[in-house]
Order: C-alpha cells, then structure tokens, then sequence
C-alpha cells in the first residue's frame, strides 16, 4: 500500500504562533490526507490556554512534547519574548534531532523563531519549510533585512525617507518592526541571522491572500525566484476552542446588546498598557458612550508584551487597576472582562461591530473574515507594520494619535470610538472591510487563490515524498 506522506510541524510557544500553525495542520489532515505530527517545545510549564488548544487537536493530528526547556530566573530577567521564545527553540534542537531520527518524515514546517531547525531537517533529508505566520509585507522587510543591513549605516528609525519594500506601501524607519529598531541589540542580530537563512528552506507558506497582498506578493515572487512561496490565508482560527464560563459570559452578554453595537476591545494574548494608558482608556471609552466588551489585563509600565508568554489565569484582579467607579458607572455601556475572551467567538457574534486592538496578525484576519473594521492600536513586534498596511493601504482601519507625552488621551479614545461606531469615517471603513471580507471568501472558495497555493503544497508533498 502506499505510504501517506508524513509532515512534521515544529509549533512555538506563543498563542499567536500556535493558533495559525494548529489550524494550518487540521487543514493539511481535512483537506488533504497527509499524516502530521507536531512537535511541541515548552518553556516551563504551558500556559492554560495553550493546553486549552493542545487538548482539542483532533486525534487525527499526532503531537509529541519535547523536555520543556527550563529558563532560570536571572537569564529571563529583561529578556523580550522574541529572544526567550527562540532561546526555547534552540535549547529544545537536540532532541528534535531524536524525533527526527525515530520517525521517517518527507518534510518539516518550521516558525520562524526555529528557523536554526532547518539544518538539522536538511542534514537528515527531511525537506523544510517556513510557516510565515504573518504578512507578506513583513515577509519582504525581513528578505530585505540582510542588504539594508550591509547598505544602511544609521538605526533604521532614523532614515530620512521612508523605505520602499518591493510591492508594499512606504513605510517610515519607526514603523519598522520592533525587533529592527534597536541594531545593537541581541535580538537584532537574531532576526538578521534567521532572515539569512529563510532561502535554507524548499518553500515558505505564508498566512496571507492574493486579493489582500498582491503586489507584495507578486515582487516576493520575482525575487525569490527558484524558492517557492505559498499564500493559503487566512487561517480561520478558534472556532473549536472550548471557552469556561466567565468566557460564556461574555456571550450571553453580547446576545443582549444591540446589532452591530458593541465595540471589542482586546490588545492579543499579551498585550499590556500602562497604568497611565489603562486609565486614560477606561475614560475614553466611558466619554465616547459607545458599547464595549474590554478584556483587560493588569498594567505594566516597563514593557507592552508583558503578558505574552505567561498564564493569563494567574492575572487574577486585572480589574481592580481600572479607575474608581468606572465598572459601576459604565454598567449599561460595556463589560469588562479579566485575562481572555473567546475572541472568534465573540467577532462573529452579531452584536460586535468593531474590534480596538494591538494589531497581531491572527486577529487581523479573524475581523477581515467577519468584515468587523478595526482601530490599530500597535504595541510590538510587527503590529505597526500591520497598523501602516490596514490604515494606509488596505484603509479598513482607523488610527488614534499619540500626544506629547505618549499616550493615547481619552478625548481622542472618544473621537476615534465614536468615528468607527457611529461617524462617516467609520462608514468608509465598514464598506471597505466589507469587500476585503468578499476578497477572503473568494480566496478560500473551491477554486481561490489561497486553495490552490495549499493544494499545490500538498501534492508537492504527496508527489515528491523523499523517503
Ligand atoms: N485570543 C483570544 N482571546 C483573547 C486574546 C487573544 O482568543 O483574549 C486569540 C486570538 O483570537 C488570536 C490569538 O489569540 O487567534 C492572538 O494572535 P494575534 O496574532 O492576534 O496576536 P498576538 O497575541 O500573537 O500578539
């Protein structure tokens, strides 16, 4: 009989990273009959919603954990989640390399965070692959990152003229990724080496669609010539998540509130805001007296990705940083939520009719394909790249202004609100959003672009096994 091929699936740590790359592995088992394995590295113990998503891998979807790798307390002190995430990664190569070695695979997807896993594929014949878990626009800086790096002599947020990527709207030095700001940085020089490597892999999947990125996509593709790209976005995320109750709560709340009403406010699995922030958000949104569902976290004011590798659950009183009546006098106006909510669920629910977020990418494409328009509130990583493409280039996005201090105040937190709920402004963004949502639904159809660039993968793997 003939043997199916077999894919293993390095998943990161990191909700963002995860979701994509479980749903990317249901699609592979559903759709096209291959066997998967994912492999999961750990940093301590797993978060609470990551088992929430392990637990519901369809038995069809074998996973195996790798030892979790133990950071101690003096090595993470200051460490950002990139570098403690690809730390986690490299620590965890040695007995990946055992798996490899137990198991005959014909080929290996890897984030980039592993991308150092490419060699050891590559050294056992297992052919490799690159998850881009996020847009094609990224996907063009960090091809770029290695010549800009040999061609450009100042920090990047200090060219004068803003970058024109192949393809993509200009963008200007500060809105680079966060990663890139600081070139002294360790972090830098981690993503340099990861960006030298990505022509290592045999073919890179991007979470992204034709009708979105087009032109990015197009100039990717005449660059990377012989290095096949595979744009199969966007990966519907969390529709079989299971949620607790104070998560259902949140449900039945929605179900009492007017169509199209309520404005989600949500900064990611990890966003945080200031204690300053925090305030001057809670005002605002009480001045605009526009609906909201808020999931709120405890402030931090040393960094914005406090929270993205740790246990949500441990946050336990978010709420009590909230200003001083502010849960009592917005009682008929929104719901505050502590930690997590269950986000698909909660943007297709009838009653949302606009989503304030962080601007991580899986979120992004969770509102494109319920049509909700957005307000980019950007914290890390990439998100003010994604911010400048929904805001200037794909325009389903409203953006707030900083002041001179920094902050978003809630006198603009109020006219952003209520230009999104209820303004002409808004109008334009939900008519737009609208057709992107068309776009993403086209792309997904039986004969979409994003279907063909996943059967294409698929019967690259089904045609050319190499065991
Ligand atoms: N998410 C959720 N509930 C929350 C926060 C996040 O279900 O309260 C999910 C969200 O639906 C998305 C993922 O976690 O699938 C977050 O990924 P994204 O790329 O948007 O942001 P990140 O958290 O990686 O910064």
């Amino acid at each position: 009989m003939e043997q199916k091929p077999h894919i293993a699936i390095l998943l990161c740590p990191g909700m963002g990273h995860l979701i994509p790359l479980v749903e990317f592995a249901k699609l592979l088992v559903h759709h096209h009959d291959l066997n998967i394995t994912c492999i999961i590295p750990v940093l301590g113990s797993p978060p609470k919603a990551m088992k929430a998503v392990l637990q519901a891998l369809p038995t069809t979807i074998d996973h195996v954990f790798l030892p979790p790798v133990i950071l101690e307390e003096e090595e993470i002190i200051g460490l950002k989640f990139e570098v403690q995430t690809i730390l986690t990664l490299t620590r965890s190569l040695p007995p990946l390399r055992d798996v490899f070695k137990s198991t005959q695979f014909s080929a290996f997807v890897v984030d980039p965070f592993g991308i150092d896993a490419l060699d050891i594929a590559k050294e056992l014949n297992i052919s490799p692959y690159i998850f881009f878990h996020i847009n094609a626009f990224t996907l063009s800086l960090v091809f770029h990152l290695p010549k800009l790096d040999d061609t450009v002599s100042c920090q990047y947020r200090d060219l004068p003229e803003p970058l024109k990527l192949p393809g993509c709207i200009p963008i200007h030095g500060p809105d680079l990724m966060e990663p890139v700001q600081d070139r002294t940085s360790e972090l830098y020089k981690m993503i340099l080496h990861s960006a030298k490597q990505f022509r290592l892999a045999e073919g890179i999947i991007i979470n992204t669609f034709m009708e979105l990125e087009g032109s990015a996509i197009k100039a990717l593709l005449n660059e990377a010539k012989s290095l096949p790209l595979y744009p199969i976005g966007p990966i519907q995320s969390g529709s079989s998540n299971q949620f607790d109750k104070s998560e259902s709560d949140c449900l039945r709340w929605l179900d009492n509130q007017p169509h199209g009403s309520v404005l989600f406010v949500c900064f990611g699995s990890g966003g945080t805001l200031s204690y300053d922030q925090t305030n001057e958000l809670a005002l605002g949104l009480e001045l605009s007296s526009q609906k909201f569902l808020w999931v709120v976290r405890t402030p931090n004011n040393e960094s914005a990705d406090a929270a993205y590798l740790s246990d949500q659950t441990l946050d336990n009183n978010p709420l009590a940083f909230l200003p001083k009546g502010f849960v009592e006098r917005t009682k008929w106006q929104g719901l505050v939520v502590p930690s997590w909510a269950p986000q698909a669920q909660v943007l297709s629910h009838g009653s949302t009719g606009g989503f304030l977020r962080h601007c991580g990418w899986n979120s992004i494409l969770e509102s494109i394909m319920q049509g909700i328009p957005l307000i980019a509130w950007p914290l890390y990583a990439e998100q003010k790249m994604n911010a400048v493409l929904l805001v200037e280039d794909v325009k389903v996005a409203l953006r707030p202004k900083t002041n001179k201090n920094g902050l978003i105040d809630r006198e603009e937190i109020a006219k952003v609100v209520k230009g999104l709920m209820v303004g002409e402004e808004g109008k334009k963004v939900r008519n737009r959003m609208k057709d992107v949502k068309i776009a993403a639904e086209k792309a997904l159809s039986a004969d979409g672009s994003s279907t063909k660039a996943l059967s294409e993968l698929a019967s690259q793997w089904t045609n050319h096994p190499c065991f």
